[in-house]
C-alpha cells in the first residue's frame, strides 16, 4: 500500500525495463509503439476520461473461468489485454472497529468510491457505532467528477439501486433502502419525509447523472412521502426535473446528447442474464454441456450496447467524462451457483471492456481500470468421478473451447446436510486481481488496496 510518492520513486526503478518489456511485446503483435503511452501509464499523466469497470464478485477464479470456457487454455479475454495488473485487498471494517475479511458490496463499493473504510451494507457513509445508526456521508469520485465539470455516467445489469451503482450517487446506512417505501421501512431517520436525501432512487435522480442505464424500474416507481416531490413517484420525479427516461434497446438506441440526463430502466428487477444452463448439483455435477447463450430479451441492451451508447452520449466535452460499467449478476449467478449464467455475464462483461479499449484507442488521454469488489465462491477442481474424488459442494460440468471438461464447483454454502438445490453461495475473502490501461494505469502494479483506487480514479484532493 504505497502512497504517490512512493509510487513514484518505485516507478523511477521500474520504468525502463517496463517500458520495453511493453514495447517489445506490441512489437510483435505489430501493433504501433506504444512506449509514450506506456510512459504516461507510469508517470501518472492525467487522465481526461475514466471509464471504470467493476465486475461484481469477479475474483481470478471467475475470470479463468470465463477465458477457458470460452477461448480455451491458451486463448485471451479483452481485459487479459490492459498492460497493467495488481492485487487489491477488499475487506472492510465491523462496527467495533476491526477487520471483517469476506466483505460485501455495499462496503467495498463505498472504499473505491470514497476511499474510506466501511461497514458492510452501507453506502458511501462511514462506519459507526451500529448498523442501524447512519454514518457520516463521504464525497464520491463521482460527485468529483461533477464539481470538475465533467459529465458522468453510471451503467449496470443490475437494479441501478443496487448497492454498485449506488455508491456513486447515494449516501444512505443500509443498501436495502433502495426506493422510497424501502426506505420509509428501514432507513426512517434518512427519507425526505424526515429532512434526509432519501432512498437510493431519489437520491439517483436527484443527482442529475448524465447518463444512469440498467434494471430496477421498481423501485423508481415507488412514491416519495416527502419533501418538494411527495406524492409522485420517483419516475414523476425525474420528469420534473427534465430527465429523459427510456425502458428498452430502441429507446436507448434513439437517445441522444440533448436528452441528456437520460435515465434508462430496462428491467422491472436486474436485467436479464445473457446465458443460462442448469444450476450445479451435489456429487458428480451436471452433465458436460454447452451453454445456452440466448437467454437476454432482445428489448433489453446488452452491457456492451449500454457501454457504447453511454461513452457517445458523454463523450466530446472539453472536460471529459467519468463512466462506471458494472457487471452485476457474475456475482448474483456465483450466488446461484450457475455456471453458465456466470460465465455469460462475465463474457458479456468483457465485452464491454472491449468497446472502451476502442474508444481509448482513439482518445488515448482514457484512463480504463477494471477489477471486482470482492472475490466469490466459484472454483475450477479436477474432473475426477471416482466417488471420493467429488467435491463436497455443487458442481457444473461444461465442454469447453478445447472440447475438455472444466468443473466448477461451489462449495462455500449449504451446511452439514446440503440440500439438492444450492442456497445462495457465500462471498470469499481474497484479493481481487486489477487491469489498467492509459494515464496514471500504473498506479495498480503490485498489492493495494480498494480505498488506493478513489485517488486513480480522480477522487484525491492532490494531483487531479
Ligand atoms: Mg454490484
Ligand atoms: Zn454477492
Amino acid at each position: 500500500m504505497f502512497n504517490s510518492k512512493q509510487l513514484t520513486v518505485l516507478l523511477g526503478g521500474l520504468g525502463a525495463i517496463v517500458v520495453l518489456a511493453a514495447g517489445a511485446q506490441f512489437a510483435v503483435g505489430g501493433q504501433p509503439d506504444k512506449t509514450r503511452d506506456t510512459r504516461s501509464a507510469l508517470h501518472g499523466g492525467k487522465p481526461k476520461n475514466v471509464i471504470f469497470f467493476l465486475g461484481d464478485g469477479m475474483g481470478d477464479q471467475e475470470v479463468t473461468a470465463a477465458r477457458y470456457y470460452q477461448y480455451g487454455a491458451a486463448g485471451h479475454l479483452n481485459l487479459d489485454r490492459l498492460p497493467f495488473t495488481g492485487f487489491q485487498t477488499t475487506w472492510s471494517v465491523k462496527p467495533d472497529g476491526k477487520p471483517d475479511y469476506d466483505p460485501d458490496s455495499a462496503s467495498t463499493g463505498t472504499m473505491w468510491a470514497t476511499g474510506t473504510k466501511t461497514l458492510d451494507e452501507r453506502i458511501s457513509q462511514g462506519p459507526s457505532s451500529a448498523i442501524d445508526v447512519p454514518g457520516k456521508n463521504l464525497p464520491t469520485v463521482l460527485e468529483r467528477a461533477q464539481k470538475q465539470g465533467k459529465k458522468v455516467g453510471n451503467v449496470t445489469t443490475a437494479e441501478l439501486t443496487d448497492a454498485t451503482p449506488a455508491v456513486l450517487d447515494s449516501h444512505i446506512s443500509l443498501r436495502g433502502c433502495q426506493g422510497p417505501t424501502d426506505a420509509d421501512t428501514l432507513c426512517k431517520t434518512e427519507t425526505k419525509a424526515a429532512g434526509g436525501l432519501g432512498s437510493i432512487a431519489e437520491q439517483t435522480v436527484d443527482h442529475r447523472v448524465d447518463v444512469a442505464l440498467g434494471g430496477g424500474r421498481n423501485r423508481f416507481a415507488q412514491t416519495i412521502t416527502g419533501g418538494k416531490d411527495a406524492g409522485k413517484t420517483v419516475e414523476q420525479s425525474a420528469a420534473r426535473q427534465g430527465i429523459t427516461e427510456v425502458n428498452d434497446a430502441a429507446g436507448l438506441a434513439a437517445a441522444k446528447r440533448s436528452d441528456r440526463p437520460l435515465l434508462g430502466l430496462f428491467a422491472p428487477v436486474n436485467m436479464t442474464t445473457e446465458w443460462n444452463g442448469p444450476v450445479a448439483t451435489r456429487g458428480d455435477g451436471t452433465p458436460a454441456q454447452r451453454c445456452k447463450t440466448d437467454n437476454r430479451p432482445a428489448n433489453e441492451p446488452s452491457l456492451p450496447a449500454m457501454t457504447k451508447k453511454a461513452i457517445d452520449l458523454l463523450q466530446g466535452d472539453r472536460d471529459g467524462f467519468f463512466l462506471q460499467v458494472e457487471g452485476a449478476s457474475i456475482d448474483k449467478q456465483d450466488h446461484a451457483a450457475n455456471a453458465c449464467a456466470q460465465i455469460g455475464e462475465t463474457i458479456a462483461f468483457d465485452n464491454a471492456i472491449r468497446v472502451a479499449q476502442e474508444y481509448a484507442r482513439s482518445h488515448p488521454d482514457t484512463l480504463i481500470v477494471v477489477t471486482a469488489d470482492h472475490a466469490h465462491t466459484s472454483q475450477i477442481v479436477g474432473e475426477d468421478t471416482s466417488g471420493t474424488g467429488n467435491p463436497t459442494g455443487y458442481s457444473n460440468n461444461l465442454t469447453t473451447a478445447d472440447d475438455q471438461t472444466l468443473r466448477i464447483t461451489y462449495g462455500t454454502a449449504g451446511g452439514a446436510t446440503p440440500p439438492a438445490v444450492p442456497p445462495s453461495q457465500q462471498h470469499t475473502g481474497s484479493v481481487v486481481p486489477a487491469f489498467a490501461s492509459g494515464p496514471g494505469a500504473a498506479a495498480v502494479l503490485g498489492t493495494t488496496d480498494h480505498t488506493d483506487l478513489f485517488e486513480v480514479l480522480g477522487g484525491g484532493h492532490g494531483r487531479r
